[in-house]
């Protein structure tokens, strides 16, 4: 189940960030280190911070972008103190990590955290189903990044020990064909083309629109094969807006 997990660090500037991170994962038994254009990497610092932990290192995987690092995820929990203006269910790390082991019995899973200086953006956080967030002094909330992935880490653990004694039990787990993020990114890249060729979306609400819906399909979590349906839709409704316009421009060019 941990072997399902990653860990995901977003644009490390500190390489020695890396390495903590590596040593928080691997003492609680995680394995999956996904790096988004770290600043500098692989570095002497990160294998000094990572004190034994180097096959993690060695194994990370480098991506350019977050969305090449969650493809092939069907469930994308966000690491955040702070709570945005459109807001993802926001949960602890207590309650997270059975969540996501429940979800690691059907796929792929990637916990995901943020830059040193400002953490995750909107954009970002909208491609994640959960926020966690570690409950800290409020006056004083911004965990170090690698402090961060160690309470995680030690949450799925605890989780995961729990698991195998049989004191937690599980979500069983969606049977039905789970859709990956890369599908349901097609599915809101259609949806937004189709939006604005229809006129639904303008300029100035675009961005608030999107991330209510985005919030809404995450929490439905629309299989496959429903994507598929709605993605059907959507075509149409192109091509009704499409001969709808033709039939306009025609129209005006006999009455010209
Ligand atoms: N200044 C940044 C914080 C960056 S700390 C900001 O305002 O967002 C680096 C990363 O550690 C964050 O992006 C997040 O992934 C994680 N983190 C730090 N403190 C956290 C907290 N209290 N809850 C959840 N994640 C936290």
């Amino acid at each position: 189940m941990l072997d399902n997990i990653s860990i995901v660090l977003i644009n490390t500037t500190h390489p020695g960030n890396i390495g903590a991170a590596a040593r928080a994962m691997k003492t609680m038994g995680l394995s999956r280190l996904v790096l988004v254009e770290p600043l500098e990497f692989p570095s002497g610092k990160a294998f000094a911070l990572a004190s034994g932990a180097d096959d993690l290192l060695a194994n990370a995987k480098v991506v350019g972008t977050l969305e090449e690092a969650v493809a092939d995820c069907h469930f994308v929990v966000g690491t955040s103190a702070r709570v945005r203006g459109v807001s993802l269910p926001l949960v602890d790390p207590r309650a997270c990590a059975s969540q996501i082991l429940g979800e690691a019995g059907a796929g792929q899973i990637a916990l995901v955290f943020g830059r040193e200086d400002r953490g995750m953006t909107n954009e970002e956080l909208q491609m994640c189903h959960l926020q966690v967030h570690v409950p800290t002094n409020p006056d004083f909330s911004s965990l170090n990044l690698g402090a961060a992935v160690q309470v995680m880490a030690y949450e799925l653990r605890m989780a995961w020990l729990a698991v195998t004694r049989g004191e937690l039990p599980l979500p069983i787990p969606r049977s039905h064909d789970l859709a990956s993020q890369e599908d349901v990114e097609r599915f809101y890249e259609h949806l937004y083309k189709t939006l604005v060729q229809i006129g639904f979306l303008e300029h100035s609400s675009h961005e608030k629109i999107m991330a209510k819906l985005r919030r809404m399909y995450g929490r439905i979590r629309p299989d496959r094969v429903e994507l598929n349906i709605l993605r059907g839709i959507l075509s149409e409704t192109g091509k009704c807006a499409e001969k709808a316009d033709q039939a306009e421009k025609s129209e005006s060019a006999q009455k010209t």
